[in-house]
C-alpha cells in the first residue's frame, strides 16, 4: 500500500470502522465482473478498496475523501446490471451499498415505499404485501435493487394501469459531496411533510437521475411507487402463429386501458422457461417440449374485483380472437412457471440463463408497427454470424420479448442471446454480432436503447451530449464518479461526439 493509500485507509476507517473496508484481493474480485464483462473483454483493474457505508452521512464522508484524494468511485448495489456498468474501470473505491437496506416507510395512503439502495425487490415485496400493496415488478431477479434498476432503465415491464417510471422523489449525495433532494422533498425545511410528489419546482430532477447510472451521484433514498393488491389477480395466455397479429392484439388490448401486466414473447423464450437445462441438451426431449409451445405467446395480467376480472377476460378475448389468437393450453406446471415470470424472475425462471451466465440483450424501443421488421433484422444478423445455442449446439434463435409502453404507443423489444462465456471464439462472434445488431437497430429503425453508453451517445446531437457531460462536470468537478469505461459521462465524451 502506498503512503497515500495508507492515509486514505486511515481516514476511511474513521468513517466506517475497519469491518466495512477491505483491500484484500479475495474480497475485491467479485466486484470486478458481472455477466456482461466477459463479452466486453476488457481487463478490469483491482479496485483499491471496497467500502460499505451504512448511512447517507457515511456516503457523504466517503465522497468527500474521494475528492480530497482524487480517487475514482464506482457505486454498486447488487451488481446485476448485465451491462458491465458497476465495475471499477479505473480502480479506486467500489462503494457497495448493500448495508443500506432499510425500508424507511411503506405508506398505504400514498402507495409508496421510502427505501435505501440496498433494499431488494424481494425484500420490498415481502413487506409491501403485509399492507396489501405490491411492487410493480421488473423481469429481473428479486435479489437486485429498485434503486439500481431506476439508475439503469426503470421502464420494464409495464402496462396501462401503472406509470412506467416508478420513482417519485429521491435523496442523493452528489459527486461534489453535497446532498440533494428532489421533487416535493427539495425544500430546505419541512421536506419530510410531503416527500410524495415528483413534479415540483420546475424541471424533473428525479428524472435526471433515471438512466444516469452513478454519473450524477449516489442515490441514498428513493421514494418508489407501489401498487394495490387486487382481490383477484389473474393471467390469461394466448397463442399466435406469427408476430404481426400478436403485436396488433397486444396493442388493441392495451388500448382498453385495463391491464396490470402485458408481455409478448416467442417460443424460444418459453422453452428456456419451461424446460430444465438438462432437457435442453437432450434433442428428443427438447423437441417434444418445443412442440407443445406456441410460436408466440401473449400474456395479459388482469386484476380487480372478481366480477371486474370476469368482464375484463371477456373483453380481452374479444380483442384477441378476431386477430388470430387462441387460448394457450399449458399444463399446470408450465403455467405455474409462466405465472412466476409475470411476477419478476424467480429462481425457476432464472434457469433460462443456466448453466451459462453469458447473456447479451439487444434492446430497442420503437413504434409497435416496426417490431416485426426489427425482429427479422436481428434474426438475420444472428444467422449471419452463425451463432450456436450453447446448450444444444443448434443454430441459435434469439429469445424475443415485446413489452408495451404507454398503451402501446411504442414497444420495448428485447432479443436475448445466450452464450458460453468460456468459449472465447464464440464470445468474439457474439460481440461482433451484437455491434452489428445495435448499428442496424439505430440506423435502420430509429430504435433507442435506454442507457447512455459511449457508442450510442456518439449518435446523439452534440448539443445533447454537451448537456449530459455539462451536468456531470458541474456536479463532479474533480471527475471522481465512474471515470473511464463505456458508461462515463465525462467531458472526453463531448469531444468524441463533436469529432463525429
Ligand atoms: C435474468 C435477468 C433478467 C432481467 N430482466 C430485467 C427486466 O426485465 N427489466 C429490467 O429493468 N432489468 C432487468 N434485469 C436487470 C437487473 O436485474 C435490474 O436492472 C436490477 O434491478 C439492477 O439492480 P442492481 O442492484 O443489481 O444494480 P447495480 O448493477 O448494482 O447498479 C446499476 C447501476 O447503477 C449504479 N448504482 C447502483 N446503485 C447506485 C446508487 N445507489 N447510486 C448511484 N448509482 C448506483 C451502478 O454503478 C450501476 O451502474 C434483469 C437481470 C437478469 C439477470
Amino acid at each position: 500500500m502506498t503512503a497515500q493509500a495508507a492515509d486514505l485507509y486511515k481516514e476511511l476507517v474513521d468513517i466506517l470502522g475497519e469491518e466495512n473496508i477491505s483491500s484484500e484481493q479475495a474480497d475485491l474480485i467479485p466486484y470486478m465482473k458481472d455477466s456482461y464483462t466477459a463479452l466486453m473483454r476488457k481487463a478490469i483493474p483491482f479496485p483499491d478498496f471496497v467500502v460499505m457505508p451504512g448511512s447517507t452521512g457515511e456516503v457523504q464522508g466517503i465522497i468527500r475523501l474521494a475528492n480530497k484524494y482524487r480517487i475514482p468511485v464506482y457505486p454498486r448495489s447488487f451488481g446485476v446490471n448485465i451491462a458491465g456498468s458497476a465495475v471499477p474501470y479505473a480502480g479506486g473505491l467500489v462503494l457497495d451499498l448493500k448495508r443500506m437496506n432499510r425500508i424507511l416507510e411503506i405508506n398505504e395512503d400514498t402507495m409508496t415505499a421510502f427505501i435505501e439502495p440496498g433494499v431488494s425487490w424481494g425484500q420490498l415485496r415481502k413487506e409491501a404485501r403485509k399492507k396489501r400493496l405490491d411492487i410493480i415488478p421488473i423481469g429481473g431477479p428479486y435479489d437486485t435493487s429498485p434503486v439500481g434498476n431506476f439508475l439503469l432503465t426503470n421502464i420494464t415491464p409495464y402496462s396501462t394501469r401503472y406509470p412506467a417510471d416508478r420513482a417519485v422523489t429521491l435523496e442523493a449525495v452528489l459527486p461534489n459531496g453535497e446532498i440533494i433532494r428532489t421533487g416535493s422533498q427539495a425544500t430546505r425545511t419541512g421536506a419530510e411533510l410531503n416527500p410524495y410528489f415528483r413534479y415540483a419546482y420546475g424541471p424533473d430532477i428525479t428524472g435526471l437521475f433515471r438512466g444516469s447510472l452513478g454519473n450524477y451521484g449516489i442515490i441514498t433514498r428513493l421514494m418508489i411507487r407501489l401498487r394495490p393488491l387486487a382481490e383477484v389477480e389473474k393471467n390469461v395466455y394466448y397463442a399466435f402463429d406469427s408476430l404481426e397479429p400478436a403485436v396488433e392484439a397486444m396493442k388493441s388490448v392495451e388500448r382498453l386501458e385495463i391491464t396490470r401486466y402485458s408481455m409478448l414473447s416467442n417460443r424460444h423464450l418459453s422453452l428456456r422457461i419451461a424446460a430444465h437445462p438438462d432437457e435442453l441438451r437432450d434433442a428428443a426431449r427438447r423437441d417434444a417440449i418445443m412442440a407443445g409451445l406456441p410460436e408466440y405467446q401473449l400474456v395479459v395480467g388482469l386484476g380487480g374485483k372478481s366480477r371486474q376480472v370476469e368482464l375484463y377476460e371477456e373483453m380481452v378475448a374479444e380483442e384477441i380472437i378476431p386477430r388470430g389468437g387462441r387460448e394457450a393450453g399449458f399444463d399446470d406446471a408450465t403455467r405455474a412457471v409462466m405465472d412466476e415470470m409475470t411476477e419478476g424472475a424467480s429462481q425457476k425462471v432464472l434457469r433460462m440463463f443456466a448453466p451459462y451466465a453469458g447473456f447479451a440483450a439487444v434492446i430497442g424501443c420503437v413504434p409497435a408497427a416496426r417490431a416485426k421488421d426489427l425482429n427479422a433484422a436481428i434474426r438475420e444478423t444472428v444467422k449471419k454470424y452463425g451463432l450456436k445455442d450453447a446448450l444444444s449446439g443448434q443454430p441459435l434463435e434469439p429469445e424475443l420479448i415485446v413489452i408495451p409502453y404507454d398503451r402501446c404507443s411504442t414497444v420495448y423489444v428485447e432479443h436475448e442471446i445466450l452464450y458460453d462465456p468460456l468459449d472465447s471464439e464464440g464470445v468474439q462472434l457474439v460481440n461482433n454480432c451484437l455491434r452489428e445488431c445495435y448499428a442496424r437497430l439505430v440506423m435502420n429503425y430509429g430504435a433507442v436503447h435506454t442507457m447512455p453508453n459511449r457508442s450510442l451517445l456518439r449518435v446523439v446531437l452534440p448539443s445533447y451530449a454537451e448537456l449530459l457531460t455539462g451536468i456531470k462536470k458541474m456536479v463532479d468537478p474533480n471527475g471522481i464518479m465512474m471515470p473511464g469505461g463505456p458508461y462515463t459521462l465525462e467531458e472526453q465524451l463531448k469531444a468524441e461526439v463533436q469529432g463525429g
